[in-house]
């Protein structure tokens, strides 16, 4: 809103009529055409008026006329606008021009591209670079009430939160000090227009300060004793008091369909606008780059979605517990790197022991199988003694069969059937000792515990053939076969065979000394469920009760050469193909029963 009023003396109203008929011999030749065309294009001029209808067209009309004079070729309308409407129309495309504050052109330049062709210059000493501020007033008998910092804590009226040069101009310096207004000061008072209003009511007591545009306090002089300004500025050239920076005056702005040429035609004729003429004058358009510092500053206006949180925003307002969160992310990896060293370290320490029971157990497992061997070996020692004898058996036939070949030859006797004879019964005996040898051989071989599927029967006789083989006078062995046929067992062939080699022997060492009817043994095979049972029954003196209970013990023996280890390996042997090894008297008669559990593979 021009600062300046229309001059109304008599001598203003006859250069102004001068002026007006000079415009018009001016503009006369194209009026005249334009007054043939059909009608006259309506130009509509928007006006930012605050103050209310009556007081905007007073205020504009010097506008109106001298466009009317200059370009007769159209019909110009001012509007008068309130913000929402002007803003509506413009929206709308009812304008063809706005004519408005700075701080309402930067909004509408923002919003809706709106563009300036001439900034108001209101003379009177202002540049139209740097016409509008704003005063603060207090009453002339405040105290302590000197800068704009004393405001702190004071009741400030105003014209309205959005009234630019009523409240925003005052509000940015109060920014700049630190002072928060809606924070800092005891009350805000809102005493809308006019701007007297506000004067009113800091005179009244009703305000510690008022905020009023620069030159309103100069142009009412009534005030001037009463009221003081605060936070004067000097370093300006304004001629009024002033407690703020200063701003570019009002602007008038094309919207996006005004034509360009009606727009060159206005801002040409506004520009020849004389502030003698009418009391009004254009410069060219005003830097409002101070406008927008402003709303940026306050983040307002174009700028209030820099109000809107950002993560930078929402992270210093809620600080504490962005530093919560951030302390509970932090412990959380801690926590997690632990865990996982920890995870680590166990696993190696896992890994380690798994190692070392791992070559526990290689050794475990060859300590098994060398005493395993040594109780082969100690069986066959202790069998071998009379092994000579049985071996000698065979030899003593072959070695007999030779000689009568020998003495036949002597005689003259010899006849092929004598030869085919003889030779056949030396190649059974030879084959006899083979089988003893080869037998042995097997049984004392060093080797690795492997399964194989056989009839259990079959092992048990071939057992009782090697254990007889090697005894020059041994032990009738009965075998009670009560499996089912084609029974077979999944086990170490020469495993078994060591256990009954080791249970026959056993037997043989408790019954040899007693009388003949009491040295025959008695085997028997038998099923019960999935269980193969293989029992070998003696009639020796049998075991008293701790003795039986110390069975299979490592080291338990009774024999004055004896190591004390068959049973026990024995008993290892059977749970290892998952069966049992157990000894017991018999129900009746004397002895003892060792019973050999395996499972059958059926
Ligand atoms: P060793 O034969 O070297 O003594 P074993 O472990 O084979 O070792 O036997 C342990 C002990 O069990 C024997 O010393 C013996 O006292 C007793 N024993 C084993 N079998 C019989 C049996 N059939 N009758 C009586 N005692 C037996």
């Amino acid at each position: 809103m021009p600062a300046s009023h229309p001059c109304t003396t008599l001598a203003g109203k006859l250069r102004r009529t001068l002026v007006a008929g000079l415009t018009l011999l001016l503009f006369a030749a194209p009026s005249l055409s334009a007054d043939e065309a059909p009608a006259r294009r309506e130009v509509r001029i928007g006006v930012l008026a605050f103050l209310g209808a009556e007081a905007a067209v007073s205020e504009w009309s010097p506008l109106k006329r001298r466009l009317e004079a200059a370009l007769p070729r159209y019909v110009f309308r001012l509007v008068e606008l309130d913000h929402a409407r002007m803003d509506a129309a413009a929206r709308a495309g009812e304008l063809d021009f706005v004519v408005t504050n700075p701080g309402h052109y930067v909004e509408l330049e923002s919003e809706l591209g709106a563009s300036r062709i001439l900034t108001l210059d209101s003379g009177k000493g202002r540049s139209a670079a740097e016409a509008l501020g704003s005063t603060v007033v207090a009453r002339s008998d405040s105290r302590d009430l000197d800068t704009l910092a004393d405001l702190r804590g004071r009741r400030v009226a105003i014209v309205g939160t959005e009234a630019f040069g009523g409240y925003q101009l005052v509000w940015r310096e109060l920014a700049a000090l630190g002072i928060d207004p809606a924070r800092d000061l005891s009350a805000l008072k809102v005493v809308g227009y006019p701007m007297d209003e506000v004067l009113a009511a800091v005179e009244r007591g009703e305000a510690d300060a008022g905020v009023v545009r620069a030159c309103v306090l100069e142009g009412r002089p009534q005030w001037a004793s009463r009221l003081r300004v605060v936070g004067r500025r000097s370093e300006t050239d304004h001629p009024c008091a002033t407690s703020t920076r200063l701003y570019p005056d009002w602007a008038i702005a094309t919207l996006h369909h005004t034509p360009p040429e009606l727009a060159k035609s206005l801002a040409i004729a506004l520009l020849g606008m004389e502030r003698g003429d009418e009391g009004m004058a254009w410069a060219v358009p005003a830097d409002y780059q101070a406008v927008h510092d402003l709303f940026r500053e306050l983040q307002i206006g174009p700028y209030a979605y820099l109000r809107e949180p950002t993560l930078m925003v929402m992270a210093e307002r809620y600080w504490p517990w962005v530093a919560a969160a951030a302390a509970l992310v932090v412990l959380w990896i801690l926590y997690t790197l632990r865990v996982e060293h920890m995870v680590h370290l166990r696993t190696a320490e896992l890994r380690a022991a798994l190692d070392a029971r791992d070559v526990l157990e290689r050794r475990m497992r060859d300590s098994q199988e060398q005493a395993e061997h040594l109780a082969r070996l100690s069986v066959l020692g202790e069998l071998s003694g009379t092994l000579a004898h049985e071996l000698n058996q065979p030899l003593a036939a072959i070695g007999n069969y030779a000689q009568s070949l020998e003495r036949r030859v002597d005689n003259h006797r010899l006849t092929d059937a004598a030869v085919r004879e003889a030779a056949g019964e030396i190649a059974a005996q030879a084959e006899r000792a083979a089988g003893i040898i080869g037998r042995i051989r097997s049984f004392a071989r060093k080797r690795v515990a492997q399964r194989e599927r056989v009839a259990p029967s079959e092992l048990v006789r071939e057992a009782v053939a090697l254990f007889r083989g090697m005894l020059a006078s041994a032990p009738e062995v009965s075998i009670t076969d009560e499996l089912p046929p084609d029974t077979t067992i999944e086990v170490d062939p020469l495993q078994i065979q060591q256990v009954l080699l080791n249970l026959l022997k056993n037997a043989w060492d408790a019954t040899r000394e007693l009388a003949p009817e009491r040295r025959p043994l008695a085997l028997r095979l038998a099923r019960t469920d999935g269980t193969i049972r293989i029992l070998l029954r003696d009639q020796g003196p049998g075991l008293d009760a701790a003795a039986q209970a110390r069975l299979f013990e490592p080291f338990f023996t009774t024999k004055r050469d004896g190591l004390g280890l068959g049973l026990s390996i024995c008993r290892r042997i059977a749970e290892a193909h998952g069966g049992r090894l157990t000894a017991e008297a018999p129900v009746e008669g004397p002895g003892m029963v060792f019973a050999l559990s395996l499972p059958s593979h059926d």
